[in-house]
């Protein structure tokens, strides 16, 4: 099998950022895209990866000790909601600094080329609208950073694309006075050296993920309150864990999923009659395809007739693959606008105007 490496020389230097494609599993990748045209994509963290941004999940990903899984609940948000706020402070001000990369641009450009792309986000980031994502193809199954909410549901406030850092004074990031990084007397490798650099330019401050750092303890009178009870405090717009994904977007999914072919005679019958539209094709980007929610839409994409498409870091998400299906191993950054080239052409990189 011929490997065709898709990258320069300069990068296949660094292990973290090569990626050989095998020219076989491309070719029949894209003759099968080529064919398609109801596509699904299911993206996770692993995408927003090279543009710098932490997912806070397991060894060596943590928030201040914290794993997002115990931060990122409605029992932590009611015992310390200034911690909380904080978190999402820490990750609003890292995303409005980071940029949308290669694939983000890939998958809007690829969702302007076929109508009937649906994107289906678990990031939280604003990098996908950002790159021009067209927003009727992007379903944000677990909301955004920058939607805020009455944390009283009775009340039903919510506030759309607030892209203001800090949201509130008391949540600016602390200045870094001491330069904190340059202490250290590890001369780390290079990989480890340039996603240092790279977070410190996001951060452009303290890095008070670092649990050493300190942080104020920030009153509830001021943190950001509802303006319309006047009486509750505002929240992220983003789904925490034990809470359920948002209906209008789910009941969105479904629609998409349960759209049947227009037959003529058909017409005018129940819709057991009806034959369901087949999904063409499953993209899994930077997630694992084995764990809910992507498991899930990967699994009914299928029974839907698609092939499935994953692309991913981590080998061990290789193992559940079927005949026919693809696994590309590598950043999604490089990965993702190699594979789709021959429908987008080269993409677009700029960033479209943030709105607010
Ligand atoms: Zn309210």
């Amino acid at each position: 099998m011929q490997n065709i490496a898709i990258s320069d020389k300069h990068i296949m230097s660094s292990p973290t950022k090569s990626a050989l494609l095998s020219r076989s599993d491309l070719e029949s990748f894209t003759a099968h895209l080529q064919n398609s045209q109801r596509i699904v994509a299911v993206l996770g963290a692993g995408l927003s990866v090279s543009s710098g941004l932490p997912t806070f999940r397991g060894a060596g990903g943590l928030w201040r000790n914290y794993d997002a899984t115990s931060i990122a609940t409605p029992g932590a948000f009611r015992s310390d909601p200034g911690l909380v706020w904080m978190f999402y402070s820490y990750r609003r001000h890292m995303s409005l600094n980071a940029k949308p990369n290669p694939a983000h641009y890939a998958l809007a450009e690829l969702a302007r080329r076929k109508p009937e792309f649906l994107t289906l986000s678990q990031n939280v980031d604003g990098l996908s609208p950002r790159a021009g994502h067209p927003a009727g193809q992007l379903k944000l199954l677990h909301g955004s950073l920058f939607d805020v909410k009455c944390e009283d549901e009775s009340c039903g406030y919510i506030r759309q694309d607030d892209f203001s850092d800090p949201i509130v004074p008391a949540l600016a990031m602390p200045e870094d006075e001491s330069s904190v990084a340059e202490q250290s007397n590890v001369r780390p490798n290079q990989a480890i050296q340039a996603a240092i650099a790279t977070k410190a330019a996001l951060i452009k401050g303290l890095d008070i993920s670092d649990a050493n750092i300190p942080i104020p303890t920030i009153p509830r009178s001021s943190l950001p309150h509802c303006p319309n009870c006047k009486t509750s405090l505002l929240r992220p717009g983003v789904v925490w864990f034990g809470e359920t994904l948002p209906e209008a977007v789910l009941s969105d999914v479904d629609a998409y999923f349960d759209e049947v072919e227009p037959t003529p005679q058909a017409e005018g019958r129940n819709k057991g009659h009806m034959q369901s539209k087949k999904v063409d094709l499953c993209l899994v980007i930077g997630t694992s395809s084995q764990v809910y929610p992507a498991a899930g839409y990967t699994y009914h994409a299928r029974a839907m007739g698609a092939r499935v498409a994953v692309i991913n870091m981590d080998r061990s998400d290789a193992r559940d693959l079927r005949e026919g299906d693809w696994f590309f191993q590598g950043d999604a950054a490089q990965i993702v606008p190699e594979i789709l080239k021959s429908v987008i052409g080269e993409a677009r990189t700029s960033e479209v105007a943030k709105a607010g």
